[in-house]
């Protein structure tokens, strides 16, 4: 009787455990966001421009360090700008 009540809790917590992988998995891809037609419109590039980048650009949003993603104020939903990307609304930050 005791093994069984022990293999049921293993079982659903097992359960429990697949169950939230999927929201963990979303979440994840949730974060890491593109706006693709946005980016199309604007003809984002990952690379710079001459010394023309994002991380000098007045519209962007920096990432968590220098070197990682950030966002910008004119790409909603984007959270995979890079700081040596460009696009054609740079703008000089001042
Ligand atoms: Fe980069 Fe263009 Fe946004 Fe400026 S406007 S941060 S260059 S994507």
């Amino acid at each position: 009787m005791k093994q069984e009540g022990n293999l049921r809790r293993r079982f659903l917590r097992a359960g429990v455990a697949l169950a939230m992988f999927p929201v963990a998995a979303a979440s994840s891809e949730a974060a890491a966001a593109t706006n693709a037609s946005l980016r199309a419109s604007l003809k984002y590039q990952g690379k710079p421009e001459g010394e023309k980048s994002c991380a000098n650009c007045a519209q962007f949003v920096p990432g968590a360090t220098a070197k990682a993603p950030g966002a910008c104020k004119i790409i909603p939903g984007d959270t995979e700008i890079s700081p040596q990307g460009y696009c054609i609304a740079w703008t000089k930050k001042a």
